[in-house]
């Protein structure tokens, strides 16, 4: 089948086997050029298909040499439609993980679950003995509790007042003004249960109980903060609170002796960003900014920057709360009064002009895996590829 991008709102629901192919080579390549890094030698990455996940799994592989286990959920194609994009990533980075003699087992299900946490475990058991990193970087809009059934929803809205955002409709290509009404109590501890940090309790706790995590063995997260102008809608929104209980979560983790840490990490499209209003008009105008004055970042750059730099191979560089500052280079003033400058003076007219829109979608398609010079998206493609998981 010829495929193309079909874009519906905020997500596209294509995607191209040989550009997801294409995207990982290049951050393979972006490591590969970084040449070895010390670090740990069996890692789980939990959320490993795309976004920070999956470049926190090229690093570790290909700059660490780690074998690593990732879990992740993951359409396959089937009746003649694509399978997901991190399908398709998960493929191409077995493929060139596995070429390079290391070991790449996939799981693929509902991380959220008890069924895939003992697969998991098995898996380590069976294949690496134990692991000694475990990366958790999940981004869902729900999760089922394991113990009860019951489906919790996470919801993106202003906590204690309502909120009137300029936003970008990134499909339409359109500045709009959106007015959000504030999270009631259950929703903002619904918002918690999905996106805190108790099924990262939960994960090493299943870890540690099956005897497959190291004594060393350490922990990884990833929040964000960002700048005033995204706070009602992130940092002092739902997903704020559930931020902050993930970064707490690191501290409850440490009490029971398994070094954890949070990453907060800058503003990136993945496919859980783009869902986010603000956070696109914000990223557009952020990017400008930082490419002009050469300190732009995406994943790669990011995954690459922690564990070549902060990390420290086990004791990072940590800010005053404990936490590894990997937006350091975002929330320089400088970026931020630029981005500041910008924020009131774009309209739908200008937007391409004043911003870095352009930047932006090419990113959101190369997360599908459109826009590759490379690949040929006129050409006939199988949309069936194959992958143990
Ligand atoms: P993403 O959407 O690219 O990746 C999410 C991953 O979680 C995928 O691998 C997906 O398969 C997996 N996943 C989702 N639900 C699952 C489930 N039920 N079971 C198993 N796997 C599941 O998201 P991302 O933006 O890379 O986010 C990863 C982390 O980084 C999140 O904690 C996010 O808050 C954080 N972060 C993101 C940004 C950003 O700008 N994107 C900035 C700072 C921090």
């Amino acid at each position: 089948m010829v495929i193309k991008p079909k874009i519906r709102g905020f997500v596209c629901i294509t995607s191209h086997p040989a550009g997801c192919a294409a995207h990982v080579q290049e951050e393979i390549a972006h490591v590969a050029a970084k040449g070895a890094l010390p670090g740990p030698k069996r890692v789980l990455v939990v959320g490993s298909s795309t976004g920070y996940g999956l470049s926190s799994r090229i690093v570790t592989a290909f700059g660490f040499g780690a074998d690593t286990v990732g879990v992740f959920f993951e359409r396959p194609s089937s009746n003649g439609r694509p399978a997901s994009a991190g399908w398709y990533n998960t493929a191409a980075f077995t493929e060139a993980a596995e070429a390079k003699g290391l070991f790449a087992g996939n799981i693929n299900g509902d991380a959220f679950s008890q069924e895939i946490k003992d697969k998991t475990v098995e898996m380590i058991r069976e294949k690496l003995g134990q692991v000694d990193l475990v990366i958790y970087s999940l981004a869902s809009p729900r999760r089922t509790d394991p113990e009860t059934g019951e489906v919790f929803k996470s919801v993106l809205k202003p906590v204690g007042a309502p909120f009137t955002a300029k936003t970008l409709d990134t499909d339409k290509k359109l500045i709009v003004e959106q007015g959000i009404e504030p999270a009631n109590e259950q929703e903002i501890a619904d918002t918690v249960k999905v996106m805190g940090g108790e099924d990262w309790v939960l994960w090493m706790d299943a870890l540690k109980a099956g005897g497959v995590l190291a004594d060393e063995a350490a922990t990884l997260a990833y929040s964000y903060i960002g700048p005033e102008v995204t706070h009602p809608i992130y940092r002092s929104g739902t997903i704020g609170k559930a931020k902050e209980h993930l970064e707490n979560t690191a501290a409850t983790l440490r009490d029971k002796g398994i070094p954890a840490w949070v990453a907060i990490n800058k503003a990136v499209v993945t496919q859980a960003s783009s869902a986010i209003p603000v956070v696109p008009l914000y990223v557009s105008i952020l990017f400008k900014v930082m490419k002009e004055k050469g300190l732009h970042e995406g994943c790669i750059e990011q995954m690459t920057r922690l564990f070549a730099e902060k990390y420290g191979n086990g004791n990072p560089e940590t800010d005053a709360e404990g936490r590894i500052r990997l937006d350091d280079w975002e929330m320089k003033p400088e970026i931020q009064e630029a981005v500041k400058v910008i924020w009131p003076t774009v309209t739908t007219e200008n937007l391409e002009a004043v911003t870095d829109f352009a930047g932006y979608q090419d990113d959101f398609l190369k997360l599908f895996g459109f826009n590759y010079d490379a690949v040929d998206y006129d050409a006939e493609t199988e949309p069936d590829v194959p992958l143990d998981a």
